[in-house]
């Protein structure tokens, strides 16, 4: 038989962040010493509290099909969880919780975006945002940032992105692949805008929210002309190490909550009954008891700044958030090595896999090809060995002839 998969699979381009991650481990396994700082993935365990709630869900025979939108007391956890970190109100019945945030973002996207639709994006945007887009059959509105701006968006330009067929506008604060963070002002600057347009919908993605290293977090729900239209995305996966147990959720107006729960009735049912009791555990405990796991990450981030800044050619901003840095590289672009140039962030990610041995992403899998992705979710020895080989490697680089 011809094998021939469905047009819109066609359509839909590979999750890059996934690519370069499984290509070092492709590499690992042939016995390459690859550092991999390409997944976006805390490298902490999770924490014990959490897994012996886990093992005592499997005791407690939670081993049956859950309600479709999580078992009733987690969604309560989350309301208590809002309140008590975002000073926000949802009623449990406001909650769906889901296969990690990613499944989240896609019933949203799913539920409420018809083909035709306008969806406006930031750029840098994380790698899903525009697949999941395109799968609705939406079209993606972009707005740029760069470096220059710390890679924030202006209620100008949101402003002057906005059309009639406008259905629906993204924020991603603290950002994947930036580490962008929204200070309360500036979401009110760009609240001000939405407010003179009710009809538009607002998807706030919060996965990053405990890893915030400059102040504390605000959200676009907390602007009551946009509570009522605002869905806020938010998980475990990040903030509590838990990336496996693939839990996430939305707080949503009742309406965006039934949709959603709807479209995951048909695809996946409740997700994994064990993960739910784990997620409950981290709901339900104080972000001081993770605050270590944001220590950490701040202190490689310091690390990883100070050796980047050594390299001549790539110019870093400190981010404010999550755990990634996403370093302007253009200034490389044109630079040759053995002949070959090197002509955009495809071509230095492919340059220092091979070369330096380190998996980053390429800045145009989130729409900026100035520019290259590093997690510096791994051990301060690994960083350290990796930014000498990436320092060693763009030293190797030659001015063309
Ligand atoms: N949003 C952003 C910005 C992310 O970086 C991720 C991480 N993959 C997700 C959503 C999805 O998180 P999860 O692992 O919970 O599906
Ligand atoms: N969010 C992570 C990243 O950006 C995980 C990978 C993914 O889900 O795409 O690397």
């Amino acid at each position: 038989m011809t094998p021939r998969v469905a047009d819109r699979l066609n359509a839909l381009s590979e999750s890059q962040t996934l690519a370069m991650a499984r290509m070092s481990r492709e590499l690992q396994a042939r016995g390459i010493d690859v550092i991999s700082l390409s997944i976006g993935e805390p490298d902490y365990d999770t924490p014990e509290f959490i897994k012996q709630a886990a093992k005592d869900a499997i005791d407690d025979n939670f081993t049956h099909y859950p309600p479709v939108p999580g078992f009733p007391d987690l969604r309560e956890a989350v309301c208590t969880k809002l309140k008590r970190d975002n000073r926000l109100e949802y009623q449990a019945s406001e909650i769906v919780v889901s296969t990690g945030a990613k499944q989240s973002i896609a019933n949203v996207i799913l539920s409420l975006v018809n083909p035709g639709d306008e969806v406006i994006v930031p750029i840098p945007y994380w790698v899903s945002y525009l697949e999941l887009i395109k799968l609705a059959g939406g079209k993606a509105v972009f707005i740029n940032s760069s470096i220059h701006e710390k890679f924030k968006i202006s209620p100008a330009q949101l402003e002057a992105a906005i059309t009639p067929q406008t259905r629906m506008f993204m924020i991603n604060s603290p950002s994947n692949p930036s580490g962008a963070v929204y200070s309360k002002e500036e979401l009110a600057g760009l609240a001000a805008v939405l407010e003179r347009h009710p009809e538009i919908l607002v998807l706030s993605d919060e996965i990053y929210e405990l890893i915030n290293f400059e102040g504390s977090h605000s959200s676009l729900a907390s602007f009551p002309s946009l509570r009522d239209r605002t869905i806020i995305v938010n998980g475990v996966s990040k903030g509590f190490a838990m990336t496996g147990w693939r839990i996430g959720y939305i707080a949503a107006p009742d309406w965006i909550a039934r949709a959603c729960e709807k479209m995951q009735g048909q695809f996946t049912s409740g997700t994994g009954t064990i993960s739910q009791k784990a997620a409950m555990a981290a709901m339900l405990a104080s972000p001081e008891d993770v605050k270590w796991m944001k220590d950490g990450f701040r202190e490689r981030r310091d690390l990883v700044l100070g050796m980047l800044r050594k390299i001549p050619g790539i110019k870093v901003d400190a981010p404010d958030g999550a755990f990634y840095v996403f370093p302007d590289v253009s200034a490389l672009f044109g630079k040759q090595f053995e002949g070959k140039s090197i002509n955009n962030s495809t071509d230095l990610c492919m340059y220092l896999l091979e070369k330096a041995r380190v998996a980053l992403v390429p800045g145009i899998a989130f729409g900026d090809d100035h520019c290259i992705r590093m997690s510096y979710a791994t051990s301060p020895d690994r960083l350290r060995t990796a930014l000498l080989r990436v320092h060693q490697a763009i030293s190797d680089l030659r001015d063309p002839e």
